[in-house]
């Protein structure tokens, strides 16, 4: 067992403790990693707060890591000591179901396990990477590109990945429309992948305050939403949505910009449930979908593409103590894009 330190909440919205937690003995495919940087995904708060149900204290969360490996498994053949790597959304899954073979393991039909708030298969609670180190299977840890800094590179693990699996999977390149709704820690990612792509990018923001910082980013087109004649002028216009929202919508409103065939897929998880009119879909043969993050393969090509392209999500690096105060700002929006915890002020 390796002891590291962590922060912790005891129960559901309690602030955040300074603690001890317990590591696994490496097991022979599995690597140490000291935690540099780990991102504040708002799936942190949804879950610390428990507003998904079925938290589980206390709870570590994290699951944006980026660090260097200390310590290998005997049986470690990808990974060496002094190696630059990211550990994500999960942690494990079967690896022997339809999906895992396809590199889609966050489907695994045996259920993935998340990298905190989850039992693994042994039946113990995971911990996450608000912490010094972490102990994971080699088959989950992704290598970052020599162009990305660490802490750089650490909001990709999530934000990154759950952006640039759905404009992947749909098909978003040259000739394309695509909304990004909300301009948060992913939203901002989205746009810069999106542009990449080659798509034509619009962002619908609440207010006009990110406009100029969006354009940088590669938008081509910027609507605040707060002045709801927006719908009206943009309807019937995009082949693609992608919502990063985490409250509900009104969907309905969302869903008449979408073109024949357009589809609208969330990413953005609202504890809440969503409601909007059947005739919005059949009057235009319109689709409402959702993608969870991505598999490993596939991060590992958004790392890639990432430095390939330049791709870098806006940070504000904070100290361990400050992460309570950071997320009532990720809660009034108040965050120009993602907080980083830098784990040395553990
Ligand atoms: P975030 O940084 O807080 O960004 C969310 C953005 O949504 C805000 O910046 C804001 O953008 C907009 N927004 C917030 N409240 C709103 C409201 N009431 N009405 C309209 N817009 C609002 O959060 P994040 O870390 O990007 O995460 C976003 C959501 O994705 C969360 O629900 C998270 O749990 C979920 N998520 C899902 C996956 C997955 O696999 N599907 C993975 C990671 C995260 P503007 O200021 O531009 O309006
Ligand atoms: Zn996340």
């Amino acid at each position: 067992m390796c002891k590291t330190h962590a922060l912790s909440v005891p129960t559901a919205k309690a602030p955040f403790e300074k603690t001890t937690i317990e590591r696994r003995e490496l097991r022979p495919n599995d690597i140490l990693i000291d935690i540099k940087y780990c991102g504040i995904c708002h799936s942190d708060i949804h879950s610390a707060y428990d507003e998904w149900g079925g938290g589980m204290f206390p709870m570590v969360p994290g699951h944006e890591m980026s660090g260097v490996v200390t310590k290998v498994g005997t049986a470690v053949t990808k990974f060496a000591p002094g190696d630059r790597v990211g550990v994500g959304c999960f942690v494990d899954s079967c690896g022997t179901c339809e999906y895992c073979l396809s590199g889609e393991e966050q489907y695994c039909t045996k259920g993935v396990i998340n990298s905190y708030n989850s039992l693994d298969y042994d039946g113990n609670l995971t911990y996450g990477g608000y912490s010094e180190h972490i102990v994971v299977k080699e088959e989950f840890v992704v290598r970052i590109p020599d162009k990305l800094d660490l802490d750089v590179a650490s909001p990709l693990l999530c934000a990154g990945i759950t952006t640039y699996s759905p404009l992947k999977k749909w098909n978003v390149g040259p000739g394309k429309k695509v909304a990004i709704v909300g301009m948060g820690g992913l939203g901002h990612l989205a746009v810069q992948f999106a542009h990449a792509l080659g798509a034509e990018v619009t962002v619908l923001s609440q207010s006009n305050s990110k406009r100029d910082e969006a354009m940088e980013l590669g938008a081509d087109h910027y609507y605040a939403t707060s002045d709801s004649t927006v719908f009206a002028e943009l309807a019937n216009r995009f082949d693609l949505i992608l919502n990063t929202v985490s409250a509900n919508l009104d969907v309905d409103a969302y869903l008449s910009t979408l073109r024949i065939d357009g589809t609208l897929v969330n990413v953005g998880a609202p504890s809440e449930p969503d409601s909007y009119q059947v005739f919005s879909l059949i009057m235009s043969r319109r689709s409402i979908a959702g993608s969870l993050v991505g598999g490993i393969r596939e991060t590992q090509e958004m790392l890639d593409f990432s430095a390939q392209h330049g791709i870098a999500p806006k940070i504000e690096v904070i100290r361990a103590e400050q992460v309570d105060e950071a997320f009532e700002r990720i809660l009034r929006s108040d965050v120009r894009y993602r907080f980083v915890i830098d784990m040395a002020t553990l």
